[in-house]
């Protein structure tokens, strides 16, 4: 079950029709005016799904042009009134949620059953969360005693550009237009270049549903589409997800003209497994826990991967052997085919980065417990890693520093609490962290020592709207998914004084 089979015939997916042209301006899908276009591929077949626009600095100016002339009215809308757009959008990618997981699964290769449809079912989850609770913006008052009066409110920012990465195409675009476009600015969203059809299919249902100019799309290659945007100077913010040298980029080119930035960045996340987390009645659980906090489901392709596993001495092998079987019987193979587990790489450049890292390893003396030093890419194959789990390394090695965005979990036995803490923060990030001990005190006492964004105590689930998500250290700057992040980092405060 572990060798991965490509099928030739073609899984229907009804692919975007208006949206192809790539660039959505003014209310109106216009080709990009180099007339460049880009293949899309479906990493599990190496096959072109389609093209799409690729746009140039032009087609950016255009959008924020757009989206500037559209700010002054947007943002005097009711709150409660955007929400309600929000809403309703929520409402259309729900009626046809099974036509965008399919689309999802064939150009990202995140399996349809296990990952895209969950990823569609928490967009619009995000949606109408923002659509429920951007009506809180509310401000404040300040007694100045006699003759004073000053009240304090929050105005959106104007233009946003946001820049997202082909991991979790679809939920990170509802995240940034439910944050921008709830909080009164207005928007400019650019897709990665790998995977942008699922989200234009969004953008397309969107495109009649809120004024002309509040929400555009450019779609096109970062060091083109993606520079051009977060160095416009008529951008007011730069909400930026993706990798840490291109977070660098993008805070650069904001610095320079004083604009906001908020960074959602890379992980290298710790899971710390104590002794009573493995008995005979919790090693199960607790094995399925390490692999989808590791998600091997997404070929480990996320920001929040727990991907550094430490496992206390006495239960280590026990636990490795657990979590192996339960590897075996996970099915590898075409994203769109229902019995898949695993599907693949995104692209042949990542799927050998991390065939190099893997090599790396083994040929410093890793030792590989399940899983291979994959196969050099080939052509017309997709790109199928086999889950990897690696022991025999020390915390030093770079495939334990470095974030491999694939399937392989590097596993090193502790036995001091303290050193195991010290492994865990020793690294540039601080994005998320898994914690398993069944003594809650235990897990409090680690939680409140490790440096991470978002920890999680004895489970391993994706983000759920409401809680504050973010980085520390170079995983980012701000939060997301809760209404308190979008107003820290979406609105400014501004204060009025009134002599009475
Ligand atoms: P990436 O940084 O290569 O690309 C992300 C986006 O930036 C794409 O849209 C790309 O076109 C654009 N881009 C590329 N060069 C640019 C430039 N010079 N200027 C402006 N934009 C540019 O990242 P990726 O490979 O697409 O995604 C993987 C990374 O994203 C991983 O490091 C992962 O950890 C991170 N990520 C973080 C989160 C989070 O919430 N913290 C979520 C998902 C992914």
């Amino acid at each position: 079950s572990q060798t991965a089979k490509v099928r030739n015939d073609t899984a229907e997916v009804i692919l975007p029709t208006a949206g192809l042209s790539g660039q959505l301006i003014n209310g109106a899908w216009v080709k990009p005016v180099s007339g460049a276009m880009l293949d899309i591929i479906n990493p599990c077949r190496s096959s072109v799904i389609t093209t799409i626009g690729a746009a140039d600095r032009e087609d950016v100016d255009a959008a924020v042009a757009a989206a500037k002339a559209a700010f002054p009215s947007w943002r005097r809308l009711a709150s409660r009134t955007r929400g309600a757009l929000l809403t309703e959008l929520a409402n259309r990618v729900s009626a046809h949620s099974e036509e965008i997981a399919r689309i999802l699964a064939a150009e990202t290769g995140n399996a349809l059953r296990t990952q895209s449809r969950p990823e569609v079912m928490s967009s619009i989850e995000v949606l109408r969360y923002y659509g429920g609770t951007v009506a809180e913006q509310k401000g404040e008052t300040l007694p100045l005693g006699p003759g004073l009066f000053s009240y304090t409110t929050r105005e959106p920012l104007g233009v946003v550009g946001a820049i997202i990465p082909w991991n979790s195409p679809l939920v990170l675009a509802a995240v940034k237009i439910g944050m921008a476009l709830g909080t009164g600015n207005t928007l400019v969203l650019k897709p990665a270049e790998d995977a942008p059809l699922a989200v234009i299919r969004v953008a397309e249902l969107a495109a009649d549903l809120f004024p002309n100019g509040v929400f555009n799309v450019v779609t096109g290659v970062g060091e083109v589409a993606g520079a051009a945007l977060s160095g416009h100077p008529d951008v007011a913010k730069i909400s930026f997800t993706g990798s840490v040298e291109v977070g660098k980029l993008v805070a650069h080119a904001a610095a320079d003209r004083i604009a906001r930035a908020t960074l959602e960045l890379g992980g290298k996340s710790p899971t710390i497994v104590y002794p009573d987390a493995a008995t005979d009645d919790r090693i199960d659980g607790l094995a399925a826990n390490i692999i989808n906090a590791m998600r091997f489901a997404r070929q480990g392709q996320s920001c929040t991967a727990g991907s550094r596993l430490y496992v206390h001495q006495d239960v280590f092998e026990p636990v490795l052997k657990k979590v192996v079987e339960k590897l075996a019987v996970m099915k590898i193979g075409d994203a769109l085919d229902e019995e898949t587990d695993i599907g693949a790489i995104i692209n042949e450049e990542r799927y050998s980065a991390v065939r190099e890292f893997i090599s790396e390893a083994v040929n410093s003396g890793a030792e590989v417990v399940t899983g291979e030093v994959p196969p050099a890419a080939g052509r017309n194959v997709g790109f199928f890693p086999k889950p990897t789990v690696l022991k025999g390394l020390t915390n030093d090695w770079r495939i334990v520093q470095e974030e491999v965005f694939g399937p392989v979990l590097v596993a090193i036995p502790w036995t001091s609490e303290v050193e195991v803490i010290e492994w865990a923060n020793n690294t540039h990030y601080g994005l998320a962290a898994y914690i398993f001990a069944n003594d809650l005190t235990t897990a409090l006492n680690a939680a409140s020592r490790i440096d991470a964004g978002w920890l999680q105590i004895n489970r391993a689930g994706g983000q759920i709207p409401g809680m504050s998500y973010g980085g520390i250290k170079q995983s980012g700057i701000g939060s997301e998914y809760s209404i308190e992040g979008a107003l820290e980092a979406y609105t400014a405060r501004k204060s009025v004084t009134v002599n009475l």
